[in-house]
């Protein structure tokens, strides 16, 4: 088979090139292998933001006696029953991927594709030449080879909502975002749960401020064992999970100890390119090529940004780039911007602190321990942190664990992409009593240490430029 384009793998990235590949060619071919409902609706964002919505549900029952309302003694979670939704919710979100081949009809291939060269592929024996390839092939979770004698006891986020019930005891292993939102949602829900991490890290927090804020809030949930290795053990039955500080008998262990790119059996090594030590060439974000090739690597299957929003933004520019004649150096991204759905809420906006360079910034905080509109919910509690430029106050990044830190992470986004300032923030309106005060008092900390953010939240008139004002 001969075709212009060949897309590798259906999932948000692969269906995101798609969209702009049939911009300029109907001569594609879409290959995928396996589920056609990709990672983030089957078993990733939504399922997993599904039980946590549940477990939150139930964690409120804690709240209920100091707002007055009585009977929460009565309040549990069935777990069947919350599994039952997650599957019912998930089987919704996959409809629109899992119609693409029917859409699609000969266009689409269900089979795993590995290339034999520059614009050459295998797919299910037979041979396909393209001009251009965009390979979208994804990631699976990281899955330590002795753990697999331990048999369906222990999970993976592949296999976790597949279960009809969860045993009472699980050790979470790995305290990254993915196992911080699990392991809070299965206590949550009244399960005994314990986790572990081989680093002291917890959700990938990078700001030391911010990771000594949350840690104690998911410490009062979940047993904690950070800084050292897990070793499982069975013991009669149970599994018994050793770690720093002590160990946990577990019915059933958690594996989010990552995400590996399917990169392993997908050819790279054919195309004549230098591959690190993983067998990953190098990419420029702007453009996803591989070296100089008509060939592109998008998604987490490149390890960059390995989150869904990434994805479909590497899918578009990949679908761009790929165009007979494309030209430029590429698109540029977007800040970065990450969320983790514990509580409170994890979230980074732009650069890690420790990759800002400490002199020439100014950073400023909030404790929420204290915020009004947090403590009136019950929910005061975690720490939000910005840096700005310390000459001109331009925002450059913002880390927090905070009450609705995905809401206040995107107007960090919005401000920091705006390319504003402190000033420029501090002069927009602040309703009253809202999380977003808080934010405001980071923000006017960050601005005692700005020379050039004068000495009033509101701007200047002239400065605005407003007629009205003049
Ligand atoms: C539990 C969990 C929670 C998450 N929560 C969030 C969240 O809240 N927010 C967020 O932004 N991100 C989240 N993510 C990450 C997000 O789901 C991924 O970043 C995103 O789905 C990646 O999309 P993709 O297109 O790169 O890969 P995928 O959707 O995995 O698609 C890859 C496809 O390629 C196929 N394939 C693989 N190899 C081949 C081959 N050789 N030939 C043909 N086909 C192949 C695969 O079978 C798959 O169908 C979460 C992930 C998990 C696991």
């Amino acid at each position: 088979m001969k075709v212009d384009t060949v897309i590798v793998g259906a999932g948000t990235a692969g269906l995101s090139a798609l969209r702009e590949v049939r911009r300029y060619t109907d001569d594609f071919v879409l290959v995928n292998d396996g589920h056609w409902g990709t990672t983030c609706a089957a078993v990733g964002c939504m399922p997993s933001k599904t039980l946590i919505e549940a477990a939150n549900a139930c964690h409120r029952r804690h709240d209920f006696d100091e707002f007055g309302i009585r009977g929460a003694e009565a309040v549990r979670a069935d777990i069947p029953a919350v599994l039952a939704r997650v599957r019912k919710m998930r089987d919704g979100f996959v409809k629109g991927p899992e119609a693409v081949p029917e859409k699609l009809g000969e266009r689409a291939i269900s089979g795993r594709a590995r290339l034999l060269g520059p614009g050459r592929l295998d797919v299910n024996g037979d041979q396909i030449e393209a001009r251009a390839i965009i390979l979208a092939p994804g990631s699976r979770p990281v899955l330590p080879g002795p753990w697999r004698a331990f048999g369906d006891r222990i999970l993976t986020t592949d296999s976790l909502f597949e279960q009809v019930d969860l045993p009472r005891r699980i050790a979470v292993i790995g305290m990254g975002a993915i196992g911080v939102e699990i392991a809070q949602a299965l206590a949550r829900l009244g399960l005994d749960v314990a986790g572990f991490d081989a680093v002291a890290g917890l959700a990938g927090i990078d700001d030391n401020e911010v990771l000594a804020a949350f840690r104690p809030l998911i410490e009062a949930e979940i047993a904690l064992h950070l800084g050292g290795p897990a070793e499982l053990e069975d013991v009669g039955g149970a599994i018994r999970v050793t770690g720093a500080g002590g160990s946990f008998e577990a019915d059933a262990v958690l594996a989010a100890v990552g995400r590996q790119p399917n990169i392993d059996d997908l050819g790279l090594d054919t195309l004549g390119v230098p591959l690190d030590d993983k067998g990953m060439p190098e990419i420029d974000p702007a453009t996803l090529r591989v070296g100089d090739l008509p060939i592109f690597l998008i998604g987490d299957a490149n390890g960059y940004r390995p989150l869904l929003h990434e994805a479909a933004d590497e899918g578009h520019i990949a679908g761009r780039m790929a165009a007979p004649g494309a030209t430029g150096t590429g698109l540029c991204r977007r800040t970065a911007l990450s969320i983790v759905f514990s509580s409170p809420q994890v979230a980074r906006v732009g650069p890690p602190l420790s990759e800002l360079g400490a002199t020439q910034i100014v950073s400023g905080s909030a404790d929420f321990s204290k915020q009004a509109r947090a403590r009136i919910a019950r929910t005061a509690a975690g720490v939000l942190r910005i840096h700005a430029e310390r000459e001109t106050g331009r925002l450059l990044a913002a880390e927090m664990c905070v009450p609705a830190a995905e809401h206040l992470a995107h107007l960090m986004s919005l401000a920091i992409e705006a390319r504003m300032t402190v000033a420029d923030m501090l002069a927009m309106p602040f309703y009253h009593p809202v999380l977003e005060e808080g934010l405001r008092g980071a923000l006017r900390d960050v601005a005692k240490g700005v020379a050039s953010a004068g000495g009033s939240d509101l701007s200047d008139c002239k400065a605005i430029g407003h007629d009205a004002l003049d």
